[in-house]
């Protein structure tokens, strides 16, 4: 490795020591994002590069955001993502101020056929928006939300997380869809679908999806609406980060009352099997407003576990008893915590739920029903263990999200009752290989029962997956990859590659 370029932390600390506090830690950052020397990296295709000391430069020199390389204060919490296991580290990060800073990257990335991640909220589960000897665009300093009322429309950078959508929109009594967990991105969870508490009533978040502006890889600054580059338009809306960075998303949004009804009843283990079966036969019929996911999951070192029910009523509060009471015949719950709650208060209810501290692994595929046999084959296959955590979990789709045609979006999978998953966790400390051997095991008896897979939770999917993946939408995708995305960019996603 010839990472020439850093002043190395002792300089840093000479300095410290001998100049007063202040001016000491502006010298010391001043000199530590000077470019100092050629930086290795790596091409899309796995090529090993050389970038010029000199081009490095001009491209920090184009910037009003940051360049990090190696070393640089912020470069570890940038290349950083939820899932801890993911340990990568790219050639350079550019963290833009704008969408020019954006197009200056993505030129430099093209010129060089640079391996590119785009970082939104970094919870892509396998780390696509990280990587190694590339360069990474971190969205994070890109951020905000701006409500228009009299259009009904929010717009929102494309480095955001849902809590700023939720949390300026809701200001207004104005919604839209957005998922579970107020600090997940809305860049990525957007552009590969947003399934969340109010989807079945208004749709995935990409089914609310005006517009966008987006730097394409030719580095130009494009709108994409249903007039202006339609096809495109077409593509982002389910093609995840295939095309570009989108820079900005017009979202529509729909009139709401702040108080909605949910929350989680726990119940024993005991009860799963009961529990499950109230799930799959109420979740497929259930009106529209009720948002019901299922939950059983045992933690490392337990020897018991858990079945929850979650739910976000957001209908006529006088319908409310009625609609939520199949939940209580599904077993003796040992915590009741639904409540009336504020909306975004709701929204940030699971914001600790994560696997942030621990290895993790999932496999996932959507349900178009939920069958006896399934319900006894989770029942039947539901272990604790002591040397590992794990979960299988319903996310509830159907309701708006099925009335949408399969070709209107690149997003293809409308038929589905639930997106399920299957997790497995293990302390940090520990080798992952055995715990992920085990969920791949444990996951063979379900695949008979899906029907696609949720390209948000794309892992280690053969190319032939992935393209069968997008169901009768993939030629179209093709057409659209080949256009906007020639040589194959933006790679780092469930990726469609241009056969040009
Ligand atoms: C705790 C947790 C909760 C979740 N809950 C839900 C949920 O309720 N509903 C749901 O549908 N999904 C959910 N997901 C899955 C989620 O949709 C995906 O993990 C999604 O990719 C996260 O987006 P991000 O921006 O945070 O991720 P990142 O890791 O930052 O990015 C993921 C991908 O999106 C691309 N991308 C991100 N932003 C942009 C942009 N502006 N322009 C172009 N490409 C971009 C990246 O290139 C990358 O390929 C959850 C995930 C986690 C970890």
């Amino acid at each position: 490795m010839k990472r020439r370029q850093f002043l190395n932390s002792s300089i840093a600390a000479a300095i410290a020591t001998s100049l007063p506090t202040g001016q000491a830690l502006a010298a010391a950052l001043a000199a530590m994002s000077e470019v100092s020397g050629d930086v290795d990296a790596v091409t899309g295709g796995g090529v090993s590069i050389t970038l010029e000391q000199a081009a490095v430069k001009e491209l920090s020199d184009s910037l009003r955001g940051r360049l990090l390389l190696s070393g640089y204060e912020g470069y570890d919490a940038a290349r950083r993502v939820l899932n801890p296991t993911i340990d990568k580290h790219p050639a350079l990060i550019v963290q833009p101020s704008g969408a020019a800073d954006i197009m200056n990257a993505v030129n430099f990335a093209r010129e060089r056929n640079l391996l590119v991640a785009v970082k939104c909220g970094g919870h892509s589960f396998s780390g696509k928006s990280t990587c190694v000897g590339g360069m990474q665009i971190d969205l994070s300093s890109f951020r905000g939300a701006r409500v228009d009322t009299e259009s009904k429309t929010a717009y929102i950078a494309g480095g955001s997380l849902l809590g700023e959508l939720d949390h300026e929109a809701m200001a207004q009594g104005l919604v839209t869809t957005a998922g579970t967990v107020s600090h997940t991105g809305v860049g990525g969870l957007t552009l590969g679908g947003g399934f969340g508490r109010l989807a079945r009533r208004y749709g995935l978040a990409l089914d609310n999806v005006a517009g966008v502006d987006i730097v394409t890889a030719d580095g130009k600054l494009l709108h994409a609406d249903a007039n202006e580059h339609p096809d495109l338009y077409w593509g982002v809306r389910g093609g995840g980060g295939n095309f570009g960075v989108v820079t900005s998303f017009e979202f529509k949004l729909h009139p709401m009352q702040r108080t909605v009804i949910g929350g989680d009843v726990v119940f024993p283990l005991k009860d799963l099997a009961g529990v499950l079966k109230v799930y799959a036969d109420y979740a497929p019929v259930a009106p529209d407003d009720l948002y019901l996911d299922f939950v059983v999951s045992s933690d490392i070192g337990k020897e018991d576990g858990i079945a929850i029910l979650h739910a976000c009523y957001s209908g006529p509060e006088s319908e409310a008893a009625k609609v939520l009471a199949p939940i209580y015949k599904a077993g003796t719950p040992v915590n009741d915590g639904i409540k009336s709650i504020d909306y975004v208060a709701l929204q940030s209810s699971w914001d600790n739920t994560d696997p942030r501290n621990t290895g993790s692994y999932l496999k996932s595929g959507f349900v178009n029903d939920i069958p006896d046999t399934l319900v006894s084959t989770i029942t039947q296959n539901f272990k604790t263990y002591n040397e590992r955590g794990t979960t299988m979990f319903f996310q509830h789709s159907g309701g708006a999200i099925g009335r949408v045609p399969a070709n209107a979006t690149a997003f293809a999978h409308r038929k589905s009752v639930a997106n399920m998953f299957a997790v497995v966790e293990w302390p940090l400390a520990e080798p992952r290989d055995s715990h992920v051997r085990y969920i791949k095991e444990y996951w063979k008896d379900f695949e008979p029962f899906i029907d696609g897979w949720y390209t948000n939770e794309i892992a280690d999917h053969a190319d032939k997956s992935v393209n069968r993946n997008y169901q009768g939408n993939f030629a179209r995708l093709l057409k659209v990859k080949n256009k906007y995305d020639p040589t194959n960019l933006f790679r780092l996603n469930a990726n469609v590659k241009p056969t040009v």
